[in-house]
């Protein structure tokens, strides 16, 4: 007889053999700049609370103003009785700062990727026989992964094209050209959460109107983030109103609790409400993240201030860490790929800057290519420049101790 948790084990050892378990470290307080971890004040570099939000008082404030109006939670999905005015009412703000249409609310954005592309390719749609076919990025998010997954195999073709490769990218739907696909879909993530750099959107965006297809772009990592004022990736990138479908987690810079949107046309949002899987059949959001975010996008909209110091923040943290001797990748994001090789040193480092202070993760094969792993550093407006200086000291110390500099 196979014995499921002999079998189970068996894997969980592997895993801690491989040095890829994923371990936990627990916080003992609220995200922030700075955090507590076994009862020490520790400088963070490893959370997605760009904008600092997450613990915000005005967002706090608004969270707990929008249980006691509207309730804790809803108990049902949106088309039976699970809208409350206030769910169109923080669609219409995120259309109105993404510059689309129309908006609708998922739980998260990975449900969000999950509810599209089977939405759209799994139905005929007056069609007998046909066949779309997708490019996708290979760095593309897990979420992209598995939303294509859902996808009918005999009603799809899926490509892989090189990570941000636009010759890669033509020569494929130059190939294709002349095939009978119906749709043709470009996705993509807006900006990739391992390397820290952003889609080159205007060239997607050109090969998408030459070869006739529909733009998709995932801007988790970039919506508050990227671009002036935080629109995202197509502002960053002069492509604002050109990307068909455009989906976001609030769940990082936008108060990092929870929650995922796709926006786009307004049709195609009709659309998605009528089709979508993870809409139709998983619960409303609840009135705390609903105000949150609401609240977290009239921040954004009203006061330029914390995109800059999250841009002034990565811009120092860039240069001074180079200073060090650090070798990184070079861009603008507030991630910050911090180059070490050997998967060895990346975990040591990791764990030496934790004892010195600096909370921040590495990422090592099978993750990132052999011979390429790192720390992934993640620069926040939460920041002050003295937490800044105080990581940047302890890089200096752990660095030379290790020899890496
Ligand atoms: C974080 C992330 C997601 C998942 O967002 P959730 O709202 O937490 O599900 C999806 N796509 C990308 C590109 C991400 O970085």
């Amino acid at each position: 007889m196979i014995d499921s948790l002999e079998l189970i084990t068996q894997e969980l050892h592997r895993l801690e053999e491989t040095k890829t378990y994923k371990y936990e470290t627990a916080l003992q307080g609220p995200q922030g700049g700075v955090v507590k971890v076994g009862g020490k004040e520790i400088v963070m570099l490893a959370s997605n609370n760009y904008l600092g939000l997450s613990n915000h008082p005005a967002i706090k404030k608004a969270a707990i103003a929008g249980i006691k109006k509207y309730g804790y939670g809803v108990a049902s999905v949106r088309f039976l009785c699970g809208t409350q005015e206030i769910h169109y009412k923080l669609e219409k703000k995120i259309s109105k700062f993404v510059g689309c249409e129309d908006t609708i609310l998922f739980s998260s954005c990975f449900s969000a990727n999950e509810g599209f592309f089977g939405s759209l390719i799994n139905e005929k749609l007056g069609f007998e026989n046909y066949k779309d076919v997708l490019y996708s990025d290979k760095l593309n998010h897990a979420s992209i992964i598995d939303g294509q997954r859902l996808c009918k195999s005999e009603a799809v073709d899926k490509k892989i094209y090189n990570h941000a490769d636009m010759v890669d990218l033509e020569r494929q739907l130059e190939e294709d050209k002349n095939k009978e696909y119906r749709f043709r879909i470009i996705a993509t993530d807006g900006v990739f959460s391992m390397e820290g750099d952003l889609a080159p959107l205007r060239n997607i965006v050109e090969l998408a109107q030459k070869y006739n297809a529909i733009v998709f772009v995932d801007d988790s990592h970039a919506i508050g983030v990227c671009g002036k004022t935080g629109r995202g990736t197509p502002e960053a990138s002069g492509t604002l109103g050109k990307i068909d479908v455009l989906t976001g987690t609030l769940g990082k810079a936008i108060g990092g609790a929870a929650g995922g949107y796709i926006s786009g046309k307004r049709e195609m949002i009709a659309y998605l409400r009528q089709k979508s899987r993870p809409y139709t059949f998983s619960n409303s959001l609840p009135p705390s993240i609903i105000f949150g975010a609401m609240t977290a996008f009239d921040l954004l909209s009203k006061d330029r201030s914390v995109v800059k110091r999250l841009h002034g923040n990565t811009a120092y943290f860039r240069t001074e860490i180079k200073k060090l001797g650090f070798t990184i990748l070079e861009g603008d994001h507030p991630i910050v790929p911090i180059m070490l090789g050997e998967a060895a040193v990346a975990q040591d480092m990791s764990a030496a800057l934790l004892k010195a202070g600096v909370f921040i993760k590495g990422l090592w094969f099978p993750v990132v290519p052999r011979g390429e792993a790192r720390l992934r550093a993640q620069i926040s407006a939460a920041l002050s420049k003295k937490d800044i200086d105080r990581a940047l000291g302890a890089f200096e110390r752990v660095g030379k101790k290790m020899k890496v500099i």
